[in-house]
């Protein structure tokens, strides 16, 4: 046997036991999207590396430190995306959709890529749902895309959440800020770390960002962009903060967030889970009203968010939140001897075409086997067909769950017969997957718990 190859640092693999979370988080996140009227865009796994470097930013750590570049006998300058901003605003200019009914409402689930020290909560390839809303410079909007992220956490139960907001002004404001802040560092340059030396020159706003330990300490003390808003600014935030309590929505001003990507302008906010340890943020976003023309279209405010998947379930394990169940199969033909195998075979068929979930023995096992079999798959009826039932016509169906027995004539009505028996017991089966579209259709307003 050759030595076991193992998946690199930083990567996960979601078992068969582990999925139904990510299909549940999916599915709500997805959901919650449409109902705010965003629709699903996909876009490549790789892009041109000037897009990153262009859009994120060329003094950003995920620029600088984070890319994994990729290339193919002989063609180079491609990237892994390492977010889904950049790609998805590219996808938009080449497709046209600017042009569309505006605001544009586009939301995806992607893998991004980022070579970063694993560890809990933060990996090299992870996952996120992101929402991106373009075409309005309204705080209204600000307030709309927050309360849509909120709205997905609310649905899956997820508490212990704050949502911290800050506004990073724009290009006008920032330059005064700038200026405040290179006169602050200065004094301290020969502490910083050495990527921030470069940064306290080309952008020292990227500082606040450092994670660096004693690069934090002396950031600490550092002025806050908030002072140094202009007017348009200003109303802006004020404009947030009102459409944000018109919702009903709680946040705290956090004037120390200023996000990790360089395109950001004016609204930034972050939800952070108290449950998680240090790499807390579950969601991440902003308004980057310059850049969409930056990256060659014609110029549209815009805003979005990135939600990590891989935070977020965490999050919800931390707070023993529920998922949905597994999909069991409704019914298990249990088999003696070559004729009662061939019969299930052919039923199995028939109840298959009639959308049931089906299994049949397709190891030669013994009857007892085959009803362990069964009962590890959690299947909710077993039907044994041997030589006696062949001949009498009917065979007994067994419910797994109460040990009930019935008699179940076999042939074409069968599936009927089985419709009938098992409509109950379907019912209480599902009862997760309903209360959840119950909570999505309104029947039932509390979120799961
Ligand atoms: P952080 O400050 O934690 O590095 P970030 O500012 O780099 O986050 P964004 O680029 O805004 O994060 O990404 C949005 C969200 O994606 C984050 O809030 C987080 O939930 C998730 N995320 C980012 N990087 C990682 C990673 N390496 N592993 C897992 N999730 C991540
Ligand atoms: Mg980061």
């Amino acid at each position: 046997m050759g030595s076991i190859i193992k998946r690199p640092n930083g990567t996960q693999d979601v078992t068969p036991s582990e999925v139904m979370k990510w299909h549940t988080v999916e599915q709500v996140a997805k959901d919650t999207a449409e109902q705010f009227g965003f629709r699903e865009i996909r876009i490549p796994t790789f892009e041109e590396t000037g897009l990153f470097v262009r859009s994120v930013g060329d003094t950003t750590d995920v620029v600088q430190k984070e890319m994994y570049s990729v290339s193919a006998s002989g063609e180079g300058g491609y990237t892994l995306r390492p977010e889904g901003t950049a790609g998805t605003i590219r996808a938009v200019i080449q497709n046209g959709l600017l042009n569309e009914a505006m605001p544009l409402k586009l939301f995806y689930m992607l893998s991004c890529f980022r070579h970063e020290r694993a560890q809990k909560g933060r990996l090299r390839e992870f996952h996120q749902f992101g929402c991106e809303l373009i075409g309005s410079a309204d705080p209204a909007a600000d307030a709309d895309l927050i309360a849509l992220a909120k709205s997905v956490m609310d649905m899956l139960g997820l508490g212990g959440i704050e949502l911290n907001i800050n506004s990073i002004g724009c290009p006008t404001c920032r330059a005064a800020y700038r200026q405040a802040l290179k006169d602050y560092f200065e004094p301290h340059r020969a502490e910083l770390c050495d990527t921030c030396k470069d940064r306290l020159d080309k952008n020292p706003l990227r500082l606040l960002d450092c994670k660096s330990e004693e690069d934090q300490a002396i950031a600490a003390g550092a002025p806050v962009i908030i002072d140094y808003l202009c007017d348009d600014c200003k109303a802006h935030f004020e404009g947030l903060k009102h459409n944000l309590d018109l919702m009903g929505i709680e946040y705290k001003i956090n004037p120390r967030i200023v996000r990790g990507l360089d395109y950001y302008t004016r609204t930034v906010f972050e939800f952070i889970s108290r449950d998680i340890g240090a790499q807390g943020t579950v969601c991440g976003g902003g308004r980057y009203d310059g850049l969409i023309e930056t990256m060659g279209g014609k110029p549209t405010p815009a805003l979005g968010f990135g939600m990590g998947l891989e935070r977020l379930i965490l999050a919800l394990e931390s707070r023993g939140c529920e998922f949905l169940d597994p999909k069991t199969p409704d019914l298990c033909f249990v088999t003696m001897g070559d004729e009662a195998r061939e019969m299930a075979v052919k039923l199995a068929t028939r109840f298959r075409e009639d959308g049931y979930a089906v299994e049949y023995d397709l190891v030669g096992r013994k009857l007892k086997q085959q009803m362990n079999y069964a009962d590890k798959i959690r299947a909710r009826f077993v039907i044994v067909l041997g030589e006696n039932e062949i001949s009498a016509g009917t065979a007994k169906l067994k419910n797994m769950t109460t040990g009930e027995q019935t008699d179940i004539t076999l042939g074409e009505d069968m599936v009927e017969a089985f419709a009938e028996q098992s409509y109950a017991e379907l019912l209480s089966a599902n009862d997760s997957v309903r209360s959840l579209f119950e909570a999505f259709t309104g029947n039932n307003n509390e979120p799961l718990q």
